[in-house]
């Protein structure tokens, strides 16, 4: 019988200051407490762990910090980085698709969990009057009501379900290479499995 364990899901936020360009028009909170000539920009992903310290999660969002490129093209010139406990659940999301961890579980296993989740966070976006699909009144409930939308980026659809080997939904959506969830050599030697959408 699988018990369907959650996790602790963490989400890693950076916000750093950069040069205005001409080709880009900031919005308004980019701009708020930003010094002349500058604005400000961010980034956040998330990520999940079957135990954790706080050592350890700062040693994460320091690595994650390093590995984004994108941060090579501007001058930034201050940057805050945090970690935010978020809830326990059983899947962390990805770029179009969501993980868990490899526990033995079946195939069948996986994707009711993964069925029971997505209908979880559909629930939740109802509840709070974000609509089907994240929507641009989000601020606004969330400055009433604390809560945030969950982007389930298309994996609301079932038939979007799909294994893509080696991590290859990160580079573009490369063509689907089997039935969910992905079992792979890159998720294997994460002791993953993964459910692209
Ligand atoms: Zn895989």
């Amino acid at each position: 019988m699988f018990e369907d364990p959650k996790y602790h899901l963490f989400r890693f936020y950076a916000k750093w200051l950069q040069p205005d360009t001409e080709d880009y028009e900031p919005s308004a909170w980019q701009k708020k407490d930003a010094p002349d000539g500058f604005h400000w920009n961010s980034t956040s992903t998330r990520t999940m762990y079957k135990e954790y310290n706080i050592e350890h999660v700062e040693q994460e969002i320091e690595r994650w910090w390093d590995e984004f490129d994108d941060k090579k093209k501007y001058d930034i010139q201050k940057v805050y980085l945090y970690a935010q406990y978020e809830e326990q659940e059983t899947w962390c999301q990805g770029w179009f698709s969501h993980w868990t961890f490899d526990v033995g579980q079946t195939d069948q296993e996986a994707l009711r969990s993964f069925e029971k989740f997505v209908q979880r966070k559909k629930a939740h976006n109802y509840k709070y009057g974000f609509g089907e699909h994240y929507d641009d009144h989000h601020e606004r409930i969330y400055r009433k009501t604390g809560q945030r939308a969950y982007c389930l980026m298309g994996a609301e659809d079932r038939w979007r379900w799909t294994a893509r080997a080696d991590g290859q939904s990160m580079v573009g959506f490369g063509p689907s290479t089997g039935d969910p969830p992905c079992r792979c050599d890159a998720c294997r030697k994460h002791g993953v499995l993964r459910i692209d959408h």
